[in-house]
């Protein structure tokens, strides 16, 4: 098993305190360095957004494409050489916004990437316009009187695009979400994980109190996107993951 401090950087992020991204990076490092993953033998590619500064802090291979443009840049890397690592990272803005298509396609592909997205409603970068995933009426800078589309349900969107392991994560939860991109890591296929994380500067109080776990994923995609269209809570886990075909 390798060490955190083995992809640790000596330059200093500059999210604003309290940032969910922190909390994200180091999950990803520990998860790496858990499942003995070398910083040579890994890449992390990313967008456009606060979140997609992450790829600069860890010590190993990163590309910083452009807007909503992570899982292509993913993608092509991981065909050039499949033997890397290559872990994708999105902002609900730029992943279920800007790369919205990217998403969808990249479920039926099934390449083999986990895509983390941290969702915290918000484009963070831009100093706070509501997202794709805001609640419908979000005041915000670009909807003062409330924004007027329904959000879009990423979860839904996965089950019912292909993908064939689809989970939640929650950002203020280290040792949970470090287990679910563990498993992310380790799927053979998309691997999707949503992450519920606090945008302090600018996004909304997260309601920790709706938070529920999953004890086992669902046998079914039906049953999975059936939760997730009809949730009440803010439920975390492994909603589904496809067994290989032997
Ligand atoms: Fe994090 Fe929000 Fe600051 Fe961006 S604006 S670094 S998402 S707290
Ligand atoms: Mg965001």
């Amino acid at each position: 098993m390798g060490e955190m401090s083995d992809f640790q950087r000596s330059e200093v992020p500059n999210w604003c305190p309290g940032c969910g991204d922190y909390a994200i990076m180091g999950a990803v490092k520990k998860a790496l360095a858990e499942l003995d993953i070398k910083p040579h033998q890994a890449v992390l590619a990313s967008g456009v957004g606060c979140f997609a500064k992450l790829p600069y802090w860890v010590k190993v291979y990163g590309f910083v494409g452009l807007h909503g443009r992570t899982l292509p840049v993913a993608q092509g890397i991981k065909l050039a050489n499949p033997k890397l690592k290559v872990i994708a990272f999105g902002g609900d803005g730029d992943g279920y916004g800007e790369g919205g298509n990217h998403f969808i396609h990249a479920c039926r592909r099934n390449i083999n990437i986990p895509y983390f997205v941290h969702n915290n409603e918000v484009f963070g970068l831009t100093t706070g316009q509501y997202s794709p995933t805001a609640e419908k009426g979000t005041k915000s800078k670009s909807s003062p009187k409330g924004s007027v589309e329904s959000p879009v349900n990423p979860l839904a969107l996965a089950l019912s695009s292909g993908a064939t392991f689809v989970a939640r994560a929650y950002a203020g939860h280290l040792k949970e979400m470090v287990q679910i991109m563990k498993q992310a890591i380790l799927h053979e296929g998309f691997a999707f994980v949503d992450i519920v994380q606090a945008c302090p500067s600018f996004g909304k109080t997260i309601p920790v109190d709706k938070m529920v776990y999953l004890t086992s994923p669902f046998l079914s995609r039906g049953k999975a996107l059936e939760k997730v269209v009809d949730d009440d809570k803010i439920t975390l886990g492994v909603f589904y993951q496809e067994k290989k075909e032997e």
